[in-house]
């Protein structure tokens, strides 16, 4: 009886020693560096059009025919209306909340605009 006491406090001490040590590693693989890179092409925002990629009409012609389809383009600068911030100025900062609320920083300056 005493004996499969102690097996036991032992095995349940053993288990607990192991979750706490599993628990203080900090975890190796937690992809949390990816974000802080100013410039990605990993995925969500198109650094030099200053949308997010995923709606990048000038970096997918599938996605510019979905938009010339719904009639939204502006053929004088070949992009979607809704994405030219030419004729419309104040969309680039539509787009840009949309960065800033996933990332909580405001967007990289667009290449484009060096010009
Ligand atoms: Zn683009
Ligand atoms: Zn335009």
């Amino acid at each position: 009886m005493t004996k499969l006491t102690l097996t036991a406090v032992a095995l349940l001490f053993l288990t607990l020693t192991a979750c706490s040590k599993s628990m203080d590693k900090p975890a190796a693989g937690t992809p949390a560096a990816t974000e802080t890179a100013g410039h990605t092409h990993e995925g969500w925002w198109c650094a030099e059009h200053g949308v997010p990629e995923s709606m990048c009409a000038l970096c997918d012609a599938k996605i510019a025919a979905d938009y010339k389809a719904k009639g939204d383009w502006c053929a004088k600068h070949d992009r979607p209306d809704s994405q030219c911030f030419i004729c419309h100025p104040e969309k680039e900062a539509v787009f840009a909340a949309m960065y800033e609320a996933k990332y909580n920083e405001a967007p990289p300056k667009r290449e484009e605009e060096k010009k």
